[in-house]
């Protein structure tokens, strides 16, 4: 039987790559061989448990393949899996991937020599950018397309992100041999760990090139005015929030983009209100067209349509003008409008009015 690591690390198997990290770290925290009842073999299994789960391609290749890809019987699909594996040269050795857990020591870095030095930065996915668009109403009911411009961090159009200069000659990474990491021995708390940190000299890369871009200086990335096109999505409904997937800030490196979050803001209508799928209206009719009944033009959002008012429609009455109202996500159909009809009650009447409503009255 394989180990099984979401029990090692005390989580389901739907647990998200932050919640295996935090389930890593707070056990790694508990068992920390130096702590009052740390234990190291768990310490050791933890950090195994880590190096595959924390790997959205090694933990796929586990629940895919659970004990046989942990004794390494599928063959050749797992060249290079080899990140977890005790390394016996080294007494008392971790193989402990230090941007993971540079965080947790960095409390006590100054105490025990964990300074910053073997926690490099390393070419990461770009950030996600929130945005805020506002949109009208009726775009807001049948959906619309936006030009939005926004300031972002876009690869350079002159490297294509590669970071060198184009024709300048690109090789493999001396300092790491292009695997982008280098291992580093260092003396810590837990005696001599064997540290895994980006490679300095290609930051992660694995790629050397005699010459830097000019345009973007080897960062891979400039800062754009970026004009995209946006989908907004019929019903939308006022605070909910698009996700434009790698549309946010590209990863220095040519690491991937992050995610554009627009917000959606629906500015007010003073004819109209939203509630859910339906939209709400009023509608004044006087005194004679609440007694005697009419036809009256009503505004919904396709346009004036007639609605009829029978005899003795009292003030606060509702009328419901089917599927005129906001479509539903994905072509469920549309809501209703609803009218509430208020009376207006005659002011100012003449002598004569108020003596035939007095008769009304009898
Ligand atoms: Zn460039
Ligand atoms: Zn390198």
């Amino acid at each position: 039987m394989g180990k099984d690591y979401y029990n090692i690390l005390g989580i389901n198997r739907a647990a998200t790559q932050e919640e295996i990290k935090k389930a890593f770290r707070q056990k790694a925290h508990q068992y920390h061989p130096d702590k009052a009842g740390g234990d190291e073999a768990k310490f050791k299994e933890i950090n195994e448990a880590y190096q595959v789960l924390g790997d959205q391609k090694k933990r796929t290749q586990y629940d895919q393949f659970g004990s046989a890809f942990e004794h390494g019987q599928a063959g050749g699909g797992f060249q290079g899996f080899d990140g977890f594996r005790d390394f016996s040269g080294y007494t008392n050795g971790f193989n402990i991937n230090m941007d993971d857990l540079g965080d947790m020591f960095s409390g006590f870095g100054d105490v025990f020599g964990f300074g910053g030095g073997g926690h490099t930065k390393r070419a990461r996915r770009g950030r996600d950018i929130q945005m805020l668009l506002e949109i009208d109403f009726i775009e807001a009911v049948f959906g619309v397309e936006k030009e939005i411009s926004l300031k972002k961090t876009v690869k350079c159009d002159h490297c294509h992100g590669n970071c060198a200069e184009p024709g300048s000659k690109i090789e493999t990474c001396q300092v790491c041999g292009g695997s982008g990491r280098v291992t580093k021995i260092q003396r810590t708390i837990l005696g001599n760990m064997q540290v895994q940190t980006t490679c300095e000299a290609c930051g992660g890369e694995g790629k050397a090139y005699n010459q830097k871009c000019t345009k973007c200086h080897g960062s891979g990335v400039c800062q754009e005015i970026a004009n995209l096109k946006v989908k907004i999505p019929a019903g939308i409904d006022n605070g909910e929030t698009i996700r434009l997937s790698g549309q946010g800030e590209a990863g220095e490196k040519g690491s991937p983009a992050g995610d554009l979050y627009l917000q959606i803001r629906i500015r007010s209508d003073r004819r109209f209100e939203r509630e859910g799928y339906d939209i709400k209206s009023k509608a004044e009719i006087n005194f004679t067209q609440a007694a005697l009944g009419d036809k009256i033009e009503v505004e919904t959002v396709d346009g004036y349509v007639k609605l009829y008012i029978p005899d003795g429609t009292q003030s606060g009455t509702i009328f419901k003008l089917k599927g005129k109202g906001v479509e539903r996500l994905q072509g469920r159909g549309r809501g209703d409008h609803l009218v509430e009809v208020i009376v207006k009650t005659p002011k100012n009447l003449s002598r004569k009015q108020k003596e035939l409503l007095r008769e009304l009255e009898n």
